[in-house]
């Protein structure tokens, strides 16, 4: 395991997102090739990385199919707006044969979702086994937005903290492993990536105006993170903080918690079910009549 776990994973008893730089590069491995050029070093180290989860991801996935494990893995992202959620997938999953990967963004529930608790979207868009699931935001906007524009009365949403600690300890001990990150930006760079959004006519369909209205309320956002931080981050779950303000950094840290998840997890390739030997003998042709070949 990296040292980078232990540096970025929120210890409810003394986190403070307000006291966490969002252009910190914690964790940066101190070298020459890294003094040189940060920006180079980390993006041919997210290739590295994404060869790595590749070769994790097919393990997993043939494990899973001859039924010989029940893991699977999940990056859950949340971030403010413009903190780079879709940025990071598309960085840090280049690599990965989409075939395994399951990824679900979370909007304002439908009237369906409406209609029951507001776990059960969740409960539903989890990978199955031997999957990598990534989420675009997630239940944590039932503690997030909600709490932030008073969706719910107080003395129900204040009930989430616990009922999300139950809900991700129970799908831990069915087999998921959970990468939580929370991407943390400054709201400098939220307003420049704002106006580099209105600056770019192909970005227009990006820019939603709504979100300058969020916007206003950042203190009450942040406020809101703080908790929902501390309050759901327990050892077999923990949450992890990465400064995004630098996306090369951004990318490195989140594509290196998911590597080490992985890693921990790995389940190797499932030995064969057959006799390699056997096989082999049946597709190669016999003895007396192989010297008639190839000539
Ligand atoms: P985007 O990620 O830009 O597509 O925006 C999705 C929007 O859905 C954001 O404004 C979220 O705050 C909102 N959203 C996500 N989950 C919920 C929820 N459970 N309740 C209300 N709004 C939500
Ligand atoms: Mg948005």
């Amino acid at each position: 395991m990296t040292r980078l776990r232990e540096l970025l994973a929120v210890d409810p008893g003394s986190f403070r997102l307000d006291k966490t730089d969002p252009r910190g590069t914690p964790g940066l491995p101190d070298t020459k090739a890294v003094r040189k050029d940060p920006k180079a070093w980390a993006r041919a180290e997210v290739t590295t990385i994404g060869t790595e989860l590749a070769a994790y991801q097919e393990k997993l996935f043939a494990a899973a199919k001859r039924g010989r494990t029940a893991e699977r893995v999940l990056l859950l992202l949340q971030a403010m707006d413009c903190g780079g959620k879709d940025g990071t997938v598309r960085g840090v999953f280049a690599g990965m044969n989409p075939t395994g990967i399951k990824a679900v963004s979370f909007g304002p529930p439908t009237d369906e979702e409406k209609q029951h608790d507001f776990l059960w979207r969740i409960d539903r868009a989890l990978p199955p086994a031997g999957h990598v699931g990534v989420f675009n935001r997630s239940h944590y906007e039932d503690v997030l937005v909600v709490r932030v524009h008073n969706l719910v009365p107080e003395d129900i949403w204040s009930q989430r903290y616990d009922q999300i600690n139950q809900f991700e300890a129970v799908q831990a001990e069915a087999g998921l492993t959970l990468v939580k990150v929370m991407l943390h930006i400054s709201p400098d760079e939220q307003r420049q990536r704002l106006l580099d959004r209105l600056d770019d006519p192909a970005k227009h369909w990006k820019y939603n105006p709504g979100d300058v209205d969020e916007r206003a309320k950042w203190a009450d956002y942040q406020e809101a993170y703080q908790a929902a931080l501390t309050r759901c981050s327990t050892p077999e779950n923990p949450w992890f903080v990465v400064p995004a303000d630098r996306k090369w950094y951004r990318n490195w840290a989140v594509a290196t918690l998911l590597r080490d998840a992985m890693a921990s997890i790995d389940p190797g390739y499932p030995p064969a079910e057959f006799d390699v030997e056997a096989e082999r003998q049946r597709l190669l042709p016999a003895a007396s009549t192989s010297d008639s070949h190839g000539s």
